[in-house]
Parts: structure tokens; sequence; C-alpha cells
């Protein structure tokens, strides 16, 4: 089935807000509507081609939306308000394991403060059914969300609450690729959303359904399928420590004196700054983005004279600071030696960039090794 439009082929460039993209259409800049609240770091790359439908109604501002982008090949859904009408279609398709027997009775049901997506049935049974949307994924694992919602955690708390003897309730995870096996909530980005689902697995069904989208923004409901969750991984590794990504902007040349290293000469651009914290990883991110600090660490000499752009955590049991700057110094444009690597033998743990590493594919690869990729090794997850 179909649930798009005609399409266009056009070339990111960036987003300029939330729910705004700009993009090359036949050598011309035009904007288009982005209906998705998500961060889609990994997939809006400069360049990468993005699917626009045209606006019928001319009174809206943007005349196109932003409808797929296109990674490896395959296109991605964007479209998080259509994700509904595909989540209605598997439905009564019967193609979703575990509720094949529940029919669509109402959609957008508000119970207490709250909208839920589908009120689903199954004789006298009823089902409450959220939908999420997820563009998150690496070879072998998505997860969801790509960045902290609130809401989304709120929910599943509040489907948690609601489900007893007569009414059951599900979460949709609707996955944009075919490629993945397994799905996770993304401790990583929000840990909050991931241990609500971590303490609502008794009481709510998580459904991580994978489709795969055909050239024409098609899907077969026969290809829906359902991914694992791994929840021994989560009962391990969701806790507040690991290693992070530190993301820096040095706006001018600057000679530093770093503490016990010394003076230290920083070309301006980008910097990227491996470290971990054995716990409360939440505040020593939190202690990077303060100013007015005591200098302790050699990166703060950097932070006090950079822009923080952002923190990447990678919750982990395991120490994966210096294996993680081991894979910056082979994507990195220069390090500057013994800087932040004091306690170990790593030539360094900061690296410099003359492009805004969110804008790298590499970038994006290293970071889903860590925090996707290597849990299916670790664990040894297999279908
Ligand atoms: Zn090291």
């Amino acid at each position: 089935m179909k649930f798009f439009g005609k399409t266009e082929k056009a070339f990111f460039i960036s987003r300029p807000n939330r729910f705004t993209i700009t993009c090359t259409l036949n050598r011309k800049v035009v904007n288009a509507f982005l209906p998705n609240p998500g961060r889609l770091w990994e997939l809006l790359l400069p360049g990468t081609p993005v699917y626009l439908e045209g606006v019928e109604n001319p009174t809206r501002d943007l005349a196109f939306t932003a409808v797929a982008a296109e990674r490896d090949g395959q296109r991605i859904v964007l479209h998080t308000l259509r994700a509904n009408d595909v989540a209605r279609h598997l439905v009564e398709e019967k193609a979703i394991p575990g509720i094949e027997e529940y029919r669509v009775i109402r959609n957008e049901v508000t119970v207490g403060h709250s909208r839920f997506d589908f009120l689903l049935k199954k004789g006298n049974r009823e089902l409450l059914l959220e939908v999420k949307s997820c563009t998150l994924f690496s070879d072998r694992m998505a997860m969801f969300p790509d960045a902290v919602t609130s809401r989304g955690t709120r929910h599943l708390h509040e489907l948690a609450r609601m489900s007893d003897a007569r009414s059951a309730t599900a979460v949709l995870f609707l996955v944009h690729t075919a490629r993945p096996d397994f799905f996770l909530p993304d401790f990583h980005t929000d840990f909050e959303f991931a241990r609500a689902m971590a303490d609502a697995r008794e009481r709510v069904l998580f459904l991580p359904v994978s489709v795969r989208w055909r050239r024409d923004l098609s899907i077969r409901p026969s290809e829906a399928k359902l991914l694992q969750v791994p929840w021994q991984v989560l009962e391990k590794e969701l806790h507040d420590r690991g290693s992070y990504l530190l993301i820096l902007r040095l706006p001018a040349d600057n000679e530093l004196s770093v503490g016990s290293l010394g003076p230290v000469r920083l070309r301006k651009g980008f910097y990227v700054y491996a470290g971990s914290a054995k716990r409360n990883l939440s505040r020593r991110i939190e202690r990077h983005r303060r100013l007015g600090k005591k200098l302790f660490w050699h990166i703060d000499f950097l932070r006090a004279v950079s822009d923080f752009l952002v923190a990447l955590p990678v919750r982990s049991e395991d120490d994966l600071e210096c294996d993680m700057a081991g894979a910056m110094a082979r994507i990195a444009d220069w390090s500057p030696s013994g800087f932040g690597s004091s306690d170990c033998d790593c030539p360094s743990h900061l690296f410099g960039f003359e492009n805004h590493p969110l804008s790298l594919r590499p970038f994006h690869d290293l970071l889903q090794h860590f925090r996707m990729e290597r849990l299916v090794d670790k664990y040894a997850l297999t279908r």
C-alpha cells in the first residue's frame, strides 16, 4: 500500500529549526516542512537525498513536506504524522505478531490527560495502542528515542498504570528499515524513557516492528518483522555510568595554559573529548556544560574558552573511554598530544575537526558502533 503522493528528490542542506529543512531541488534552494520532532542527526547529513511531497494547499507557508530520507540507498520515512496510517494498515492486515486478532475501534483515544493513538478490540478485550516512529538504527539494532522525550516517558507510565485484566496496553515502535533484528530503548540518550520501558515490561506489550519502504514509498504488510528486545542487555547496562563524547567549538586559535600539561597551542575548530564517569554520568556531563567552576581536568581549561555544543553519553558497565579515544584518533583531522590522557597510555583523549563532527558519517558510525553494534557482539545476540 502507498501512503504518499508523488515525491521529488532533493538534497539536504540544513535544518534551520525543528520542523523546517532547507534543501536543493532542481538546483534551487527550497524550504520544506519536516513533520518529525526527532533529532535525526545520523540521517540528515549534508547532501543526503530527501524526498519532498508537494503540498496542495497553497495557503500553507511551505510548499513542500519532507516525507523520507535516503540512507545506504534505502528510503527511510520521516513523516511521523502518517506513521499512524501505516500502523492502522498493519493492524488491519493482521501483520503485527501478537495482536493479529485485534481490530481497530477508534483512533485518537483520550484517557485522563493523555491521548493515545488507537483503541483496538478482540471480543470484549480492549487494547490501547500507542505508536512511535523509529528511524535510529545501525546494522543490527534499532533504538528509540533519538532525543529526550518526557512525553514518551509519561505515556509509558500511564500505559503501565492502565493495563489491567480487562484492557491491555501496547506500544508499537514502527521501525522504518528492514535492516536490524534487535530493538532497545535508547538508554544512552534518554535514560528515563529506557527505565520506564524496563519497569513497564510486565504490564505493557512492546512491539518493535520493522517495515521495508520501497522506492515508491509503499510497504508490504507481509514483510513486517517483529524485532527482538534483548531485556538482559538493559538489566546489565541501564545505569547512569559509562563514557561520553563531548563536542566543543573553539572560536579562535588559542594558546592555553593547561594545568600540569603546560602551554598548548590549539587551532580554532571543533573538538571532541572522550571521557568517562564510573558513576553519576549525567552529573559529570552537566559539570562540563557549566562555566565558572574550578579548573581541574585538562578539558576544563579548553571548555572555559569554547562553546559547549553537545555531550553524547555512551552508557555502559564497561570502561570504553580509551577504546573510543582510539577510534576517534582514526577519524580526527588532528589531535593535541597528551591532552586528557595522563592516566592512561593513549596519545590523547582530545580530537580536532575542521567540520562539525555531527555532519560526518564516520563520526555517526563510530558512535553507533559503541552505542548499538557493540552490544550485539558483547551479548552474542542472535535471532
Ligand atoms: Zn586512554
